[in-house]
């Protein structure tokens, strides 16, 4: 079985807790990854809402440094990847393939210079908020029911330019509907790397139907999110019902996996990567066609990372 995961908080829990990636007792470890043919993970570095300046940049630093340390510690196992070529090559000789992202703008600690740093030290996604607000937008908890900043427009053009995708998941309305304009102005696609359907779920985190088929129209990708507030049910028949729905509105090619491993509470079943074969026989056995359920777990993400990274 392959995986290719939109979201997890492995690495800023490892940092924090002092933990190892290759074997920890965490959501996800490379150890609980072997039994997969093939595993591409985006590692996020999770940015406090309230940080600024520079305590917001030394803490980005600290957790970057777990990261370097971590991929290099691992490096016969799991290769830093930055470009479409590179994941190309881990995959070929037998790794698993790593890529490094932000979730949270707070890190970009409103200077457009930073935007740059970022790509050079090679973050390849950027989740504009958490919950909160920065100097880019207002997340979906925030009291600010506006949308991006100036200076957020500013930064979204920017990361455009570089070739860093934009992610909206936590994301205020607003903010959605600004970032799909810049979208659609620059012709880059965006993501929602872990949320679901509102429809299923009512949640502000989770998205519409108008959301969900803008993000297909778009060329994007909306990864599952296995916290089971978001699901509706600490059941994973509630995952299935999300797919279900999003695959009868179209998704077919949009839908990928975000499961939010180690930041949060997950359904039960599905309590750490080595379950994750669970959710795949389970979609199976629902009915999905195999071509569908791989898409879902692997060819979608691998597909949109191969054309969106240079
Ligand atoms: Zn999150």
């Amino acid at each position: 079985m392959k995986l290719f995961d939109l979201h997890c908080d492995t690495i800023t829990e490892c940092s924090i807790e002092n933990k190892k990636l290759l074997k920890n007792d965490l959501h996800i470890s490379i150890k609980d990854a072997q039994y997969l043919s093939e595993w591409v993970q985006l590692f996020a570095i999770w940015m406090p809402d309230d940080y600024r300046g520079e305590q917001a940049c030394q803490y980005f630093e600290n957790i970057y440094h777990t990261y370097n340390e971590q991929m290099n510690k691992n490096k016969k196992l799991i290769s830093k990847c930055t470009t479409s070529k590179e994941i190309e090559q881990a995959i070929q000789s037998g790794k698993f393939a790593s890529i490094l992202t932000v979730e949270g703008g707070s890190a970009i600690a409103g200077d457009l210079d930073r935007i740059g740093y970022l790509h050079e030290i090679g973050v390849r996604l950027v989740t504009l908020t958490w919950n909160g607000s920065n100097e880019i937008a207002n997340g979906c908890m925030s009291r600010d029911e506006s949308g991006l900043t100036s200076f957020g427009k500013d930064a979204v053009r920017k990361m455009h330019d570089l070739g860093i995708i934009v992610d909206v998941s936590h994301l205020n309305d607003a903010g959605f509907y600004d970032v799909a304009k810049l979208s659609q102005d620059s012709g880059k696609p965006f993501v929602a790397t872990h949320s679901n359907s509102d429809f299923i779920c009512a949640h502000k985190r989770n998205l519409t139907n108008e959301q969900i088929n803008i993000i297909i129209e778009n060329g994007g990708l909306i990864g599952i999110n296995l916290f089971w507030q978001f699901v509706g049910a600490d059941s994973c028949d509630f995952v299935y019902r999300h797919i279900y729905h999003m695959l009868s509105l179209g998704a077919q090619n949009t839908i990928a996996m975000g499961s939010d491993f180690d930041g949060c509470t997950t359904v039960t079943q599905l309590s750490g990567i080595d379950k994750m074969h669970i959710l795949y026989d389970y979609l199976l056995s629902r009915n999905i066609e195999q071509k569908v359920v791989d898409a879902i777990f692997f060819d979608n993400a691998y597909n949109f990372f191969i054309n969106n990274l240079s």
